[in-house]
């Protein structure tokens, strides 16, 4: 497979990679691990005459912690979120999915900017991003903006990113309590059929605070409001927990694929979800 032709740039800076966004309109697109866009061009079922490479622009790249502000630039790849120790003492549970990402191969050129980005909804950062509660910094011909993970995705391939925006960084607060991300696949590598990422804080026998959100069981990535609330204020008792895997599993809307129908993949959803709680009420 081979893709059709196209003019390749490799800018040094954010404004010229803006500026040749800006020049090439829709005929342009950023490539960043060119693990996701690559094969679609391959496939030809993506087509563009100019690919911008954003790989030698420095103000993308590094993770920075400053108090409790955890920073991720967009080409950090899955390999150095796995392998900085800092990070992962910060937020294990970054480490924890992007060890589930696919194989070491793909994990060393892939990053989360790309992740984030794509859109896909078999992407494992989306849900883990709306699960930290995360903020996504775009940078476009019009300045500076940010947009919460969890108003970002609006349908597959389709985000709140203007053509011309590049996704600079990702930020959010250090995570407390305890964490798990959960991921169920066919087999080694692959995308996830159910993929749960959990976050639970308690004080004594009462949760104090949650976060839920799910990968590959929509278009989008989903944050689950109605599970959080049934186990914040409770004790996380067996009912407690059951009450919030059932909203979470309530609001799946799974497609029939090849990784099963619907029913099997709400099924496996409930599984999955019951096991990320469980993990990390061990760890809270
Ligand atoms: C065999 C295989 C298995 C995989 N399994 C998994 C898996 O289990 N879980 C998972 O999550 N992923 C998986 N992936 C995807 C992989 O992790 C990709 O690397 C990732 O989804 C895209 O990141 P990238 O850096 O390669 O992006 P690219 O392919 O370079 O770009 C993807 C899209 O995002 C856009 N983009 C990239 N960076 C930016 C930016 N900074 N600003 C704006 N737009 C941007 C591009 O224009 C493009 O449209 C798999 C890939 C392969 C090949």
């Amino acid at each position: 497979m081979i893709p059709g032709s196209f003019d390749y740039h490799r800018p040094s800076s954010l404004t010229a990679a803006i500026a040749l966004l800006s020049d090439h309109g829709d005929t342009a697109r950023v490539v960043a691990g060119g693990h996701s866009l690559i094969p679609m061009m391959k496939l030809r079922m993506a087509d563009f005459d100019h690919i911008v490479d954003l790989s030698a622009i420095s103000d993308l790249q590094g993770i920075s912690i400053d108090g409790s502000t955890i920073r991720i630039g967009a080409m950090v790849t899955q390999h150095e979120l796995i392998t900085n120790d800092v990070l992962a003492n910060a937020a294990p549970i970054i480490r924890e999915t992007a060890l589930q990402i696919a194989d070491p191969q793909v994990r060393y050129m892939g990053t989360i900017g790309g992740n984030i980005a794509n859109g896909d909804p078999g992407n494992d950062m989306p849900g883990l991003m709306q699960c930290l509660d995360a903020k996504f910094h775009l940078t476009g011909p019009n300045g500076e903006r940010s947009v919460a993970a969890r108003d970002f995705y609006e349908a597959a391939y389709f985000t709140a990113r203007e053509d011309e925006e590049i996704l600079t960084h990702v930020s959010f607060q250090t995570p407390g309590g305890g964490y798990a991300y959960a991921k169920q696949k066919r087999k080694i590598g692959d995308y996830a059929t159910a993929a749960a990422a959990v976050l639970i804080s308690r004080s004594g026998d009462t949760c104090t605070s949650a976060s839920i959100a799910l990968t590959n069981l929509a278009d989008i990535p989903l944050y689950c409001e109605a599970a959080v609330d049934a186990l914040v204020g409770s004790t996380l008792d067996d009912a407690a927990i059951k009450a919030a895997v059932s909203a979470a599993v309530d609001i799946t809307e799974p497609s029939e694929d090849n990784r099963g129908p619907i029913e099997f993949k709400k099924h496996v959803a409930g599984v999955i979800i019951r096991r990320a709680i469980d993990s990390a009420i061990a760890r809270a």
